[in-house]
């Protein structure tokens, strides 16, 4: 099982060539209402460029429910099965 080493901080500074080369799914959450977008990678590059980092990405993103701007980013591993497959924490996971 592959496994992939998310430090606390790295999410940030990935750029997305390297989320399309490690073949993750990107999704944001919202932490003030946890409504879930998940992103085509495809999709962002086409509008980011493949050097765009996840940070830049993730300050800019703005809940489509709640209108917030509190995105988290949440990332997920191809080949792996349910919550374990998710990093840092499966969808919804966490409750403040
Ligand atoms: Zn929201």
């Amino acid at each position: 099982m592959p496994t992939l080493v998310f430090g606390p901080g790295d999410r940030d500074g990935y750029t997305l060539r390297k989320v399309a080369e490690l073949r993750l799914t990107l999704a944001f959450e919202c932490r003030n209402c946890r409504k879930i977008a998940q992103e085509d990678i495809l999709e962002l590059i086409e509008k980011h460029g493949l050097a765009a980092k996840l940070g830049d990405l993730r300050r800019r993103a703005k809940c489509t429910r709640c209108n917030r701007r509190a995105a988290d980013i949440l990332l997920r591993q191809p080949g792996v099965r349910g919550d374990k497959a998710w990093r840092p924490h499966p969808p919804r996971a966490t409750r403040d």
